[in-house]
């Protein structure tokens, strides 16, 4: 390693410090990595002062180092013959504990250091499922919306031409993300086979016919409900009755507001990029059936649910507005579930002063630091998404159970176990957090929970 622990450091704070400056020296223009990786660091100081064994064999300088980046050329021909030129990536992350896996995201916004904090969180999450899977990441930067089918699926073609020679059902598994659903998934796996000539579990998010899980495309939103309702259990409460706020309106956004009407709790909002939907009446099945054909089928705009449902108010995007107005509706709960530091400072402060009682996060990191430290500080009960989504990547482990044993289990199997692993996990978190002297504070739950097992196969496997 070229960092080493500067000679007279002893306290494991100067430590972490000296990792965190070395990872920002070492890897510029990366905030969203730099981001997540303080927000471990800052947890991990407590790890530190029971186990030096970590600080000794300069374990975090191992664990923010990916096992490998890869980064390529994605070309292929739009409709009108024109040629398109994409960067595609993968980030494998960590093996310690199982073959790399996690989504690809397909969004403009994608970059590297983009992915390297999704990988990064992805380890850890992964680890809280109790599933053997490590951490990884990928993507690119082409955009889904707008495009036709044919073309989306040229560029898929395209993109595993190149991630097949680095991937497989026992070294990386990847799955979907933003941008990445079943439309998707089936091009890449149809690429993947036909170079490979194998039919194998190499994708997860699979169709149902193909390999696919029941209750995968449910799993991260399901799962996240689950998780919120263990967090009111602990406070007596229960999600029947409460306002919910849910952002973004795609897979996470949709089966979020699924469970949450099958616990009897009303959600009253939905967001695209464009803009953001308040329906006071609620959002109710019928109205959950609609919101999915438009994103799933016709793959339109948000708006137009103010056009079909006339007493929903439709507020447009406003950059210069320093605030998300879809935080700013009084609610009892909050699931944002559209994307990263969609939640700011001043954001946080308008649900803390409506009165919010508990946020569970749906997307990956999607509270600014800043925002994070006004929740714990509140001490609301507060689900941090490396927790609360890992539903998804849980399902897609039982979904790799299933094809290795070819078999299909059935929808209630399936949904028994993802809320059985919901249960274990919040659990872990909160007896975690308690065990490190900070009770109630899931973020330190989780990644302390999450470290653990890592770290320790770390050590176990020597210096690789
Ligand atoms: P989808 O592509 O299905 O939906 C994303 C939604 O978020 C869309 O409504 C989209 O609006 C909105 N959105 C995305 N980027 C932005 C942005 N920059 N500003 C405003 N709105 C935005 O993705 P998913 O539902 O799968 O993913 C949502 C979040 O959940 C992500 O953070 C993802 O990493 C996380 N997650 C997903 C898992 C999964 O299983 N799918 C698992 C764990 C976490 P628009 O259409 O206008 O872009």
């Amino acid at each position: 390693m070229a960092v080493m622990t500067p000679p007279g450091i002893k306290v494991p704070g100067d430590y972490i410090e000296s990792v965190m400056i070395s990872v920002k020296a070492k890897n510029p223009a990366e905030p969203e990595f730099h981001q997540a990786v303080q927000e471990v660091l800052d947890s991990l100081k407590l790890v530190l002062k029971k186990h030096p064994e970590y600080q000794s064999a300069h374990l975090l300088e191992r664990i923010v180092e990916p096992e490998r980046v890869l980064m390529f050329r994605v070309p292929w021909f739009d409709d009108q013959g024109g040629i398109q030129v994409n960067r595609g990536f993968r980030i494998e992350m960590n093996s310690a504990i199982g073959p790399y896996k996690g989504g690809l995201r397909f969004h403009p916004s994608v970059n590297l250091g983009i992915l390297k904090f999704l990988a990064f969180e992805q380890v850890f999450k992964n680890s809280l499922t109790t599933l053997p899977m490590g951490g990884g990441k990928g993507g690119s930067d082409f955009d889904p919306k707008g495009k036709s089918d044919s073309e989306v699926m040229r560029f898929c073609q395209s993109f595993m031409t190149e991630l097949q020679r680095h991937i497989g059902p026992d070294t990386d598994v990847p799955a979907g993300d933003i941008g990445v659903g079943g439309r998707e998934i089936g091009f890449l796996f149809g690429q993947y086979k036909r170079l490979r000539n194998e039919f194998t579990g190499v994708l997860t998010g699979k169709g149902l016919g193909w390999g696919g899980s029941l209750i995968r495309p449910e799993a991260t939103g399901y799962g996240c409900v689950y998780f919120a309702d263990e967090m009111l259990k602990t406070r007596k409460d229960k999600l029947e009755g409460k306002l919910c706020l849910v952002s973004g309106s795609g897979n996470v956004s949709q089966y979020t507001i699924e469970k949450l009407l099958d616990f009897g709790a009303k959600p009253v909002t939905v967001s695209d990029s464009n803009g953001v939907i308040y329906d006071p009446d609620g959002i109710d099945r019928e109205k959950l059936a609609w919101v999915m054909d438009l994103k799933n089928v016709k793959r339109g705009r948000i708006r137009d649910y103010a056009d079909k449902y006339k007493k929903a108010i439709f507020m447009p995007t406003d950059i210069k507005l320093d605030h998300n107005p879809l935080w700013n509706v009084k609610a009892d709960c909050a699931f944002p579930s559209a994307t990263q530091n969609e939640i700011t400072a001043k954001d946080a402060a308008n649900l803390l002063k409506n009165g919010i009682k508990l946020v569970a996060e749906g997307a990956n990191m999607p509270s600014t630091l800043e925002a994070t430290k006004l929740f714990l500080d509140a001490k609301i009960l507060y689900g941090p998404a490396k927790a609360a989504n890992a539903g998804g990547v849980a399902t897609s482990g039982l979904e790799m159970s299933q094809n290795s044993a070819r078999l299909s289990w059935t929808r209630e199997e399936v949904d028994n176990r993802l809320h059985k692993i919901m249960i274990a996990i919040h659990q872990t978190c909160y007896e975690t957090a308690e065990k490190y002297g900070t009770p109630g504070n899931l973020v330190n739950g989780a990644n302390i929970g999450g470290f653990l097992k890592v770290a320790n196969a770390m050590l176990d496997q020597g210096l690789v």
